[in-house]
């Protein structure tokens, strides 16, 4: 593997595809992927595997902006929150398609592929996952 492109880079196919790593060793699984598995360290060289995850998870807390950042292709107030994958891993995300005063800790997301941010000067238009609500009524927890 070439390690001479910058890490930021070699990460984006992983976001664009939602590509994590498994540690065979512990079971741990770790979004952005990681080579070693911090918690077992030398062990698991050589026991990572890729895995796709399945961008299903729960929202585990959220904040309202309501300045964004410029170049940001998005309309304040809008929401960023942090989800817990059914794999395991946290991603910080953008949380879409919901009226912020229905958002409920611990409620079911799944990441849907937006329009992240656009380049004024070049027109280039990035684009990667966000998350949105399910829509379904379930009585758990
Ligand atoms: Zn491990």
């Amino acid at each position: 593997m070439g390690s001479a492109v910058p890490r930021f880079w070699r990460e984006i196919p992983y976001r664009y595809n939602l590509i994590g790593t498994k540690c065979k060793v512990c079971n741990r699984v770790y979004f952005p992927p990681r080579e070693v598995c911090p918690y077992c360290r030398r062990k698991s060289l050589g026991n990572i595997e890729e895995i796709k995850l399945s961008g299903r998870g729960k929202l585990i807390t959220y904040t309202v902006i309501y300045t964004p950042p410029s170049n940001f292709e998005v309309q304040a107030p809008y929401v960023v929150g942090i989800v817990e994958l059914d794999e395991g891993p946290r991603i910080t995300s953008q949380i879409v398609d919901c009226d912020p005063e229905n958002l409920r800790i611990g409620m079911r997301v799944e990441a849907v592929f937006r329009k992240i941010q656009e380049d004024g000067d070049t027109g280039a238009i990035y684009y990667g996952y966000k998350f949105k609500p399910v829509e379904e009524h379930e009585d758990k927890g």
